[in-house]
C-alpha cells in the first residue's frame, strides 16, 4: 500500500504516512535514515553545534509522574549550584568554544529563583560580552517573567510539550492545576512571541502513548512552526509513579530505534529546524547521540555541570556522564561526532536557520 521510495521524496506527510514510517525497521529504516541525512547536509549542513548543559538546580516544585527528581521523591538530594560554581561552567564552555549554553534546572515560579537568574543572565553577558547563546529550561513562569529574561539575554528557551495529545498529557503527570495542559501550551506560544528561539520535544514510548500519538506530535511542531526540538525515549526511573509500566513498554531498543525515526522523519519535514540528540539516547545506547548526529540532529548538549551534583540530577535511570568531568566528557565526544562524520561548529552560535527565516518574514 506504501511505496517508500516515493514517501522519501515528499517533504510533507499524512498521518497515516507518518505512522507507516515511524514503524520502520531494518532495510527500510535505513532508507529513512539516508534520506534524512541528505536532507540535513543539504539545508543545515554536515555540522554539529555545541550547547554546554549546566543542570543548576534539582528542586521542583512539580511532580510530573515520569521524573526522578519530582517534588515527592525524598530520596532525591536537592541542590542550587552556586552562582560562582555556574558561572566557572559558563567560562568552561565560552574558553573552549562551545559558543552557546543551557541553563537547565527543576520548576520554580518564586520570586527568589526568578531573581537568581536575573542575576545570573546579567553576569553572564559580563563574562562572554554577550557572545555565547543562552537556551533556558525551566519551565513554565509567566509572561513577564520570560519577558525579563529575554532582556536580559536569554534568546532561545525549551519547554517540552511531552505530549501534544491533552488526554495522554493528562494521563502522564497529576490531575491538577499546577500540571495544566493548557498552560503549558499557552507558555509555548508566549515564549514564541515574545521573540525567543522556540524549542520544545515529546518523550517517545512514554506509557499509554501509542503511534497516533507521535504522528501528531510531529504534526504538532509543524503547525506550531517550532524552531528547535529535543525528543528522546521514556527511561523508566524506579521512584516514579509510571515505574509500574515499565514491563508493558516496548524494550528500550526498540524506544531508541523509533525515537531514530522521530528524528529521521523530522529532519525531512523540517529541513531547517534544529534538533537536538537528546542525552536519553545515549542511556540507551553508548552512540546513541552520535547515531542521532547521522541521521538528522544537529546539536549536542555535552554536560558541563559541575560532577558533584550530577549524581543528583537523575531524572531517569542509567544517565549516563553522571560521574565524569566536563574536560573528559569533551574527548570522548569530540572523537565520536568526528566517526559520525560531522564537523564541530566551534565558536559558532548556530541559531537556528528555521527562526532567522521565521524573522525575517515577521518583519516585511
Ligand atoms: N523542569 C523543566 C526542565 C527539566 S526536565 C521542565 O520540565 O521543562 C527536562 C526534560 O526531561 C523534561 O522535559 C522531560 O521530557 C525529560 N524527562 C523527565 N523525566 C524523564 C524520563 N523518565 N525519561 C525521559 N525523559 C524524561
Ligand atoms: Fe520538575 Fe521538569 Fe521533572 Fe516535571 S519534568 S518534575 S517540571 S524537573
Amino acid at each position: 500500500m506504501f511505496n517508500l521510495t516515493e514517501i522519501l521524496n515528499q517533504a510533507e506527510f499524512t498521518k497515516e504516512e507518518l505512522m507507516y514510517l515511524l514503524a520502520l525497521r531494518g532495510d527500510e529504516q535505513r532508507k529513512l535514515f539516508l534520506r534524512a541525512a541528505i536532507i540535513k547536509e543539504k539545508f543545515v549542513g554536515k555540522k554539529t553545534y555545541f550547547r554546554g548543559l549546566i543542570e543548576f538546580s534539582n528542586i521542583c516544585h512539580k511532580n510530573c509522574l515520569y521524573c526522578g527528581i519530582r517534588a515527592a521523591n525524598n530520596k532525591v538530594n536537592r541542590y542550587l549550584l552556586q552562582k560562582d560554581s555556574i558561572l566557572e561552567a559558563v567560562k568552561f564552555a565560552y574558553n573552549n568554544k562551545y559558543a552557546s549554553i543551557v541553563l537547565q534546572a527543576g520548576e520554580r515560579e518564586d520570586d527568589e529563583f526568578i531573581n537568581f537568574i536575573n542575576d545570573l543572565l546579567v553576569d553572564i553577558a559580563k563574562i562572554c560580552n554577550g557572545e555565547l547563546g543562552i537556551t533556558l529550561s525551566v519551565g513554565e513562569q509567566k509572561t513577564e517573567v520570560y519577558k525579563k529574561w529575554f532582556d536580559l539575554g536569554a534568546n532561545r528557551y525549551l519547554l517540552r510539550i511531552e505530549a501534544s495529545n491533552k488526554d495522554l498529557y493528562e494521563k502522564l503527570h497529576p490531575n491538577n492545576s499546577k500540571h495544566s495542559f493548557d498552560r503549558r501550551l499557552a507558555c509555548l506560544k508566549n515564549l514564541q512571541k515574545i521573540g525567543y528561539q522556540t524549542g520544545t520535544g515529546v518523550m517517545i514510548s512514554s506509557p499509554y502513548q501509542i503511534l497516533n500519538d507521535l504522528a501528531d506530535d510531529l504534526l504538532f511542531f509543524k503547525a506550531f512552526d517550532i524552531d528547535m526540538v529535543g525528543m528522546g525515549p521514556f527511561i523508566e526511573h524506579e521512584q516514579t509513579p509510571l515505574f509500574k509500566h515499565c514491563k508493558e513498554l516496548p524494550s528500550l531498543n526498540e524506544r531508541f530505534l523509533t525515537s531514530l525515526n522521530m528524528i529521521a522523519i523530522l529532519r525531512i519535514m523540517m529541513p531547517e529546524i534544529n534538533i537536538a540528540a537528546a542525552t536519553a539516547l545515549q542511556a540507551i545506547d553508548p552512540v546513541g547521540r552520535e547515531k542521532a548526529i547521522q541521521l538528522g540532529a544537529n546539536v549536542i548538549m555535552p554536560n558541563i555541570t559541575p560532577s558533584l551534583n550530577r549524581k543528583d540530577y537523575l531524572l531517569y535511570e542509567n544517565k549516563p556522564c553522571t560521574d565524569e568531568g566536563a574536560d573528559e566528557c569533551l574527548d570522548c565526544l569530540v572523537a565520536r561526532i568526528d566517526m559520525a562524520g560531522d564537523e564541530i561548529a566551534w565558536g559558532e552560535q548556530g541559531n537556528s536557520l528555521h527562526y532567522q527565516n521565521r524573522m525575517k518574514k515577521r518583519k516585511e
